[in-house]
């Protein structure tokens, strides 16, 4: 059994385990070539997001960033357009600020070496080792969320996966089990049998390679496995913001670079104060960013989007701004544009916003942003 393994334990494992990656993996995008730049944009994609959902991504990506020096010289907003929905835009920006270093220290090429690759923005140990190890075939274990679950099952840890004795332990398992002369197989099959196989509900046991080697089948304790950790309290947002528009235009905002979406555009708007309703904060959320005093504002929409440990609800107003309203004072953005709704595509919006923009598009078809007040208008 795995929780102790003897050698011959060991290559049994590695048999089973990679007779079954040769037959089941699914042919991912940057599985054709294993070439570095790729393995390292698609684990930096595949940080908190799904593989098939990744895979999206990473087509169009290499579409239009072919390479580092590609990346390098790409304007900001091209790359967070290109991430758009993707989340967490400091990866984007890391991508960057990471491949002007490469050009600038290595040709352009990712290094194999794992001190200078974790000399660059955005790449950990973790990210190294896939990097190392995916691409280079270097001999490193690899523990992602996957992996911590099937251990801790294979092994039949009783112990949360969150404490440091816990993850010494999975790590030096992972050590122990790793193929030095096939890292780059052995680490995805396990990645890959946790996505597919070993999954955090209802584990296809009967068709695991490995469940001889299976601790927790044996003991019959699989769905205690991982022990279940008390869950991260879910936070609860709530926002309003107002789609200011004129004629057929509509007023949009980049954040401030230093902002959590920096760089990104919205609708002005912001967090709801204490006691303070969705239609209150707008209004006030617009004199304070823009210095326009708005008093029309008709509900357009809500959204709700959820943020790993965080739902928001956002309130969406649309108002008309009189044509002398003058120009915006801005005072939380870099800069703002009156576009089209048909240009709202072109802009990366954070996840809320940006589906507020396609709302906006799909109910106006055709028709002005006036037009659309006044209809809500008369129908309040
Ligand atoms: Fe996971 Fe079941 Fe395989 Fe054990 S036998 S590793 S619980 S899928």
């Amino acid at each position: 059994m795995l929780a102790n393994p003897d050698q011959a334990t060991v290559l049994d494992f590695q048999r089973h385990l990679h007779r079954w990656f040769a037959a089941n993996h699914r042919p991912l995008p940057w599985r054709h070539s294993y070439e570095p730049y790729q393995v390292w944009i698609a684990e930096i994609m595949g940080q908190q997001t799904q593989m098939e959902r990744v895979a999206e991504y990473f087509r169009r990506w290499l579409d239009r960033f072919p390479d580092a020096a590609a990346v390098a010289v790409a304007p900001e907003q091209a790359l967070l357009k290109a991430w758009e929905g993707l989340g967490y835009y400091s990866r984007a920006r890391n991508i960057q600020r990471a491949a002007r270093l490469l050009v600038e220290r290595h040709h352009g090429q990712i290094p194999a070496d794992r001190d200078q690759l974790l000399a660059l923005p955005g790449i950990g140990p973790y990210t190294a080792a896939a990097i190392l190890s995916i691409a280079f075939n270097q001999p490193w274990p690899l523990v992602d969320a996957n992996v911590e679950r099937l251990f801790a099952r294979l092994a039949d840890i009783d112990r949360p996966l969150k404490e440091t004795a816990t993850r010494k332990r999975i790590h030096a398992l992972a050590e122990t089990l790793l193929h030095r002369d096939l890292p780059r197989d052995h680490n995805q099959a396990l990645m890959e049998l946790g996505a597919l196989v070993c999954t955090p509900r209802r584990p296809d046991c009967p068709a695991c390679p490995v469940q001889a080697h299976c601790t927790a089948l044996r003991r019959d304790t699989v769905e205690f496995r991982p022990l279940p950790t008390a869950r991260d309290k879910r936070i609860d947002i709530v926002m309003a913001c107002v789609i200011l528009c004129r004629g057929d235009r509509f007023f949009i905002q980049q954040r401030l670079a230093d902002d959590i979406w920096g760089g990104l555009w919205e609708f002005p708007g912001g967090r709801l104060e204490e006691n303070e309703t969705p239609l209150a904060a707008a209004r006030r959320e617009v004199v304070e960013e823009t210095g326009w005093q708005v008093e029309r504002l008709e509900p357009l929409d809500t959204v709700i989007h959820h943020y790993t440990r965080y739902r928001v609800t956002l309130h969406a107003f649309i108002a008309a701004l009189p044509a002398d309203a003058g120009a915006a004072r801005l005072t939380a953005a870099q800069q703002s544009a009156w576009v089209t709704a048909a240009q709202l595509a072109d802009y990366p919006f954070p996840a809320g916003h940006r589906r507020l923009a396609q709302h906006l598009r799909r109910q106006l078809s055709g028709k002005t942003g006036t037009a659309l007040t006044a209809k809500k208008t008369s129908r309040s």
